[in-house]
C-alpha cells in the first residue's frame, strides 16, 4: 500500500485515549477541516474566523433529524481552529472538545465522517507534520516515543530529541560534510586542470571529527536503549535465600506468593520498577541449585541461566544465615554486572559473620537496605551518565544508519591513507551523507550538493 496515499483528504480520529474523561477531543485535519466542521457545529460559522480562535457552540448530525425534525443533536462543545501551516500538522486543524464520553466522541467522529472527513489512520497527524516540514524523521520518531513515554528518563530523551538536539546534532554533522562533497566533487569537473578545491588536512581532520561524534552517539544508544525499553534486572539465589520476598520488597506489594519450602517459584514474573525515573524490568526466577534431580527445578536452573545471560544486571541474593556458601559457578562470567546481596540480615548476631565491603546487607523481610539496594542499581544500570544533556540515540533505526554511517566513514579515512582520488573518496562521502539523511529523512543528497556548489562559487556566472 502507498503510504502517501490519500495525502489530500481531511482525516479525522478522536485524539483523547479510550475511557471516560471530562473532555474528549475530535480533532481534523486537512484543507477541508473548516468546512466539514461548519457541516456539524451549530454556533458562530467557522469558515470566517481567525487562526487560534476558541467557539462555544453544539455539534449536530450533518444528516440524522430528531423527532420534531432538527438536526439530531449531539454534544455542547468548544472547537478551536488552527490554519495551516501555523498548526500541527501544516494544514488546517480544527479540534472539537466534547464531553470526554467514548459514545458521544465516537458519534462526533462519526458525523464528521458523514460531513466529509475520513478515518485517520495511525500516526498519520505526524506523518503530514513530517511532510509538511513540521518535523523531521528523528522528530517525528520522538513523538511516538513520548506519547508512549512511562518513565521521566523515556520522557526527558524523546523530548530532548523532539526539540530537535538530536536532529541538531545529525544536521551540523551533514553540513560539513555536504561541504567537503560539494568542493570534491567540483574537482571533478576540472579534472584536467589537476586542481585540489578540497583541503586533504581540514578533510581529514573533519573525518576524524565526525567519527568521534558518531561513535559517542552509537554510545549513547546502550543508554539509550536502557532508557526505553528498561533495564532487565534478573533475581539470583539459592532457593529459599528470599527472592521473592525481595521482589516484594522492591515492588513495594505482595504480588509473588512466597513461602516456605524450598523452590516454590517456579514460574518466571516479569515486574517493572521505576527507581529515580529509570525503569527496571524485575525477572524472578526459578531457586537455583547446581544439581538437581527435581524435573521442574532443572527447568528453572535453565531458565535462571538464561535469564542471568540476558538480564544487564544480575541481583545475587544470598542467605548470610545458610551455612553453604559454595559460590555458584555459572555466575562467574557475569561478575562485572552482578550485585551481590546478603539478605536476612535480621537474624545476623552482632558477633556474627564478616560481611564483604562490595556487597550490600539487607533484610527483604524488615525492608532494611533496600533503598541503598536501589540506589546501587540506578548507578550501576546508568551511574552519572543519565544527567548528561547529550543526544541519545534511542532508536534501532538510527543506530543502523550510524553504523552503517561509522563503516562509510572508514572507508573515507581508509581511502584518504591510500591517496584516493576525488571520484573514488566521493562515492563514500555520498554513502555516509546517504545514512545520516536517512535519519533525519533528508535523503535528497544531491539537490543538496548542487545547491551548495552553486550557492558558494557562482558557477555559470
Ligand atoms: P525464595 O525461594 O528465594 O523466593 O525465598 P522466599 O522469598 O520465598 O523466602 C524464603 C523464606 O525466607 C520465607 O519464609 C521468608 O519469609 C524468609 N525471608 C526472606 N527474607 C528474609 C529476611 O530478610 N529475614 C528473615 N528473617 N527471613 C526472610
Amino acid at each position: 500500500m502507498n503510504a502517501l496515499a490519500g495525502l489530500g483528504d481531511t482525516i479525522a480520529a478522536i485524539a483523547t485515549p479510550p475511557g471516560i474523561g471530562a473532555i474528549g477531543i475530535i480533532r481534523l485535519s486537512g484543507a477541508d477541516s473548516i468546512l466539514i466542521a461548519d457541516k456539524i457545529f451549530k454556533g458562530k460559522k467557522l469558515a470566517g474566523q481567525k487562526s487560534h480562535t476558541v467557539h462555544f457552540g453544539h455539534i449536530v448530525h450533518p444528516v440524522l433529524k430528531d423527532d420534531a425534525g432538527d438536526p439530531e443533536l449531539i454534544d455542547e462543545v468548544v472547537v478551536t481552529i488552527f490554519r495551516g501551516p501555523k498548526s500541527y500538522t501544516g494544514e488546517d486543524v480544527v479540534e472539537i472538545s466534547g464531553h470526554g464520553s467514548p459514545y458521544i466522541l465516537q458519534k462526533i467522529l462519526e458525523a464528521s465522517i458523514t460531513a466529509g472527513a475520513r478515518n485517520a489512520k495511525a500516526g498519520e497527524y505526524t506523518q503530514r507534520a513530517f511532510l509538511n516540514g513540521k518535523l523531521d524523521l528523528a522528530q517525528a520518531e520522538a513523538v511516538a516515543d513520548l506519547i508512549a513515554a512511562d518513565s521521566r528518563a523515556q520522557q526527558h530523551a524523546a523530548l530532548q530529541q523532539l526539540r530537535g538536539g538530536f536532529s541538531g546534532d545529525l544536521g551540523k554533522l551533514r553540513d560539513q560534510l555536504i561541504n567537503f562533497a560539494a568542493l570534491i566533487e567540483l574537482e571533478l569537473d576540472f579534472s584536467d586542470e589537476d586542481v585540489e578545491f578540497a583541503n586533504r588536512e581540514q578533510f581529514q581532520e573533519l573525518i576524524s571529527d565526525l567519527r568521534a561524534r558518531v561513535s559517542g552517539l552509537l554510545d549513547s544508544f546502550r543508554l539509550g536503549n536502557v532508557i526505553k525499553n528498561g533495564v532487565s534486572v534478573a533475581i539470583i539465589g539459592k532457593p529459599n535465600a528470599g527472592k521473592s520476598t525481595l521482589l516484594n520488597a522492591l515492588l513495594n506489594e505482595e504480588r509473588a506468593i512466597v513461602s516456605d519450602i524450598a523452590g516454590t517459584t517456579r514460574d518466571t514474573i516479569e515486574e517493572t520498577l521505576n527507581i529515580n525515573g529509570v525503569l527496571f524490568r524485575l525477572i524472578d526466577t526459578a531457586g537455583i541449585r547446581e544439581h538437581t534431580t527435581d524435573q521442574i527445578e532443572s527447568i528453572g536452573i535453565e531458565r535462571s541461566k538464561q535469564n542471568a545471560e540476558k538480564a544487564h544486571i544480575i541481583l545475587l541474593l544470598t542467605d548470610v544465615t545458610d551455612p553453604d556458601t559454595t559460590p555458584i559457578r555459572w555466575l562467574k562470567p557475569y561478575a562485572g554486572k552482578t550485585i551481590t546481596v546478603l539478605n536476612k540480615t535480621d537474624q545476623l548476631r552482632p558477633s556474627g559473620k564478616q560481611i564483604s565491603p562490595s556487597a550490600i546487607a539487607i533484610s527483604a523481610k524488615q525492608n532494611m537496605g533496600v533503598d541503598i539496594l536501589k540506589q546501587r542499581m540506578y548507578d550501576k544500570a546508568v551511574g552519572t551518565t543519565i544527567k548528561t544533556e547529550n543526544s541519545i540515540v534511542t532508536n534501532a533505526r538510527h543506530y543502523e544508519a550510524l553504523s552503517k554511517m561509522m563503516e562509510s566513514l572508514n572507508a573515507i579515512e581508509e581511502g584518504m591513507k591510500r591517496h584516493l582520488t576525488g571520484d573514488l573518496l566521493s562515492i563514500d562521502i555520498r554513502r555516509a551523507l546517504h545514512y545520516l539523511g536517512e535519519i533525519t529523512g533528508q535523503v535528497e543528497v544531491d539537490r543538496d550538493i548542487l545547491g551548495t556548489i552553486f550557492g558558494k562559487f557562482c558557477i555559470g556566472k
